[in-house]
């Protein structure tokens, strides 16, 4: 495995999150927090766009608290069981578990950083097709909005993983 510092560049990397906890899902993850094995950072991830099968998908990765992650699994084992190296979740019946989980990935979008990677995967806890570092706060700035992840991006997101 190795590090998420270590891999922007590279093109078919083992994907060096150990735990992923998805907070939306659309025939795949498409958002939520995950960590490194190696230097156990942890990341908050959105999806920025996707190809037109939905398949090949692109994440901006922004750093977010030490603590964040076992802090959700806290919170979610209250109503379902963990799952590793990707959980999805289900709120269950427990209603009061679910407005906890949800009120932390409030808390967790408003500390987040400006993306400081962007991958593209088709299995985030598996493979990472490409991995970029974002080094200047011009680039995204010129990016497409990450609110609404749109296929039609898709072309300018690649060019940017293999520049
Ligand atoms: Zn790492």
């Amino acid at each position: 495995m190795t590090c998420c510092q270590l891999i922007s560049g590279k093109a078919g990397v083992p994907s060096p999150f150990c735990k992923i906890i998805s907070f939306s899902y659309y025939d795949g993850t498409t958002s939520g927090a995950a960590m490194c094995g190696v230097c156990g950072r942890e990341y908050f991830y959105d999806l920025l766009s996707w190809d037109d099968n939905q398949d090949v998908r692109i994440y901006g990765f922004s750093s977010i608290q030490a603590g964040s992650l076992g802090d959700l699994t806290e919170i979610c084992s209250r109503f379902d069981t963990p799952k590793w190296p990707e959980w999805h979740p289900k709120p269950g019946v427990n209603d009061r578990g679910r407005k906890e989980f949800r009120a932390k990935i409030g808390e967790i979008r408003k500390t987040k950083t400006p993306p400081q990677l962007v991958v593209a995967s088709e299995e985030l806890s598996k493979l990472l097709l490409l991995a970029k570092a974002v080094h200047t706060a011009e680039l995204l700035s010129d990016m497409p909005d990450s609110e609404s992840p749109d296929a039609k991006d898709f072309t300018k997101w690649l060019a940017f993983l293999k520049s």
